[in-house]
């Protein structure tokens, strides 16, 4: 018993020791944990804020598609406290009731307003004149990116140059040859593989303005409105010519024409039609170009591909591994790195649109900063490739490095 005592009392030091670094071990361990779980509760709160918003722009989006549109007029008269007389957009003059909500200040003659499609009360007051800021437009007057930035697309970067860029550089070269240069072109591909990039950098090497415009904007609620800001659209591009009006999203207002729509789907489809008659309208040697893009071109409705339309259609793919190899190298070059293995990144990011390699690399150097180091560990990409799986199968990922970080 005594020497039971002796031999547990002797061994004593030792194993306390042993225990004491594992404990340390272990705290060091759980205090990693620990942040890690801080960073992630960071990181889930910022997307769940993203999320929230994103959800209430669908619904206000649902709200809008569910009111019938509205008819636009201009006021000719205002007759007393509670009538007015209204010359709507396609002619008529009405009688109609006034909004007591409406500030009567704002009511002049001359002013633009929206009146309800059944019982023709105003209902809001317009903007004088289209604003394309306010309108969801981004005009910028020669954008920054080059077609260095736009990695692993070679093939597409030529077939847009001949299209787009020689017409606007070389426009004699047509001309003496008597054909008609392209007007405009579309591109196909999934989301965030590059299609504004690329028409961003046509626009910067072309030194003109570029003009970008969501299709969703111009499927407006108001009658006779979206064919407005079409025209008002293509009469901006002639001002600003050269110029390079990039059409994102078009199949919001260029899909494919169906029986038994309802007036807001008919209003969509006037702004189509008035798209392609400034499409029509102008000439091709103008110094305006289109660059329409959709990731839907089953939905389009043929009458844009026909030709003089958008006669080429160029696909933007998914990044191949060798297209993925130049866009990691592209946004790795860019930060500071330490021995990084692109070809084992390649392997691990099939299937990796274009924005999210470069959330990717985002990613890996936010690692970096979380750690206070300075450059950026092969680990780090691993450990970002990681974490933007794990997003991918919650169904969480965003296509734009922007909405993963809120
Ligand atoms: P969307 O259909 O969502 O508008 P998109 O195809 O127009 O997508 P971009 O806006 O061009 O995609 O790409 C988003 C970002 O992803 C770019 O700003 C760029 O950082 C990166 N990216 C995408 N594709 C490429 C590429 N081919 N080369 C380099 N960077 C790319």
């Amino acid at each position: 018993m005594s020497s039971e005592v002796e031999r547990s009392g002797g061994a004593e030091p030792v194993n306390s020791d042993e225990d004491l670094k594992k404990l340390e071990a272990d705290f060091r361990n759980l205090q990693e944990e620990a942040q890690t779980l801080i960073n992630d509760r960071a990181h889930l709160e910022s997307e769940v804020r993203n999320l929230k918003k994103r959800a209430n722009r669908l619904d206000e989006e649902v709200k809008s598609m569910r009111n019938p549109p509205l008819i636009i007029g201009t006021l000719q008269d205002v007759l007393d406290s509670d009538r007015a007389i209204v010359r709507s957009s396609n002619g008529t003059v009405f009688q109609v009731s006034l909004n007591q909500r409406i500030d009567p200040s704002k009511l002049q003659p001359g002013t633009r307003v929206a009146l309800n499609q059944d019982t023709l009360a105003i209902i809001e007051v317009l903007h004088d004149a289209w604003d394309p800021m306010v309108s969801g437009a981004e005009m910028v007057e020669k954008p920054e990116v080059t077609y260095g930035e736009v990695a692993g697309l070679d093939e597409q970067i030529e077939a847009v140059r001949e299209a787009i860029e020689l017409p606007l550089t070389s426009p004699e070269l047509f001309a003496k040859v008597g054909i008609q240069a392209p007007k405009g072109i579309l591109l196909v591909g999934p989301p965030g593989c590059g299609k504004t990039l690329l028409a961003k950098a046509v626009a910067n090497f072309t030194d003109a303005t570029f003009i970008r415009m969501v299709g969703s904007e111009l499927a407006q609620k108001y009658i006779g409105e979206g064919g407005r800001m079409v025209r008002e659209l293509f009469s901006l591009a002639k001002e600003k010519s050269p110029s390079i009006i990039f059409l994102d999203e078009i199949d919001a207002i260029g899909a494919k024409r169906l029986d038994g729509s309802t007036s807001g789907d008919r209003e969509v489809q006037r702004t189509l039609m008035q798209l392609l008659a400034e499409l029509d309208g102008f000439d091709s040697l103008e110094n305006v170009k289109i660059i329409a893009a959709t990731n839907r071109p089953d939905i389009l409705d043929d009458a844009l591909l026909r030709p003089g339309r958008f006669d080429r259609v160029i696909e933007i793919p998914m990044p191949d591994e060798k297209a993925r190899s130049a866009i990691l190298s592209l946004h790795i070059k860019k930060m500071n790195t330490k021995r990084i293995n692109v070809q084992r990144i390649v392997e691990l990011t099939e299937g990796y649109s274009g924005a999210e390699l470069k959330a990717t690399c985002v990613e890996a150097g936010m690692f970096a900063i979380r750690e206070k180091r300075d450059s950026i560990a092969q680990s780090d990409i691993i450990g970002a490739v990681k974490r933007i799986n794990s997003k991918r199968s919650k169904g969480g990922i965003s296509s734009t490095p922007e909405a993963l970080y809120g």
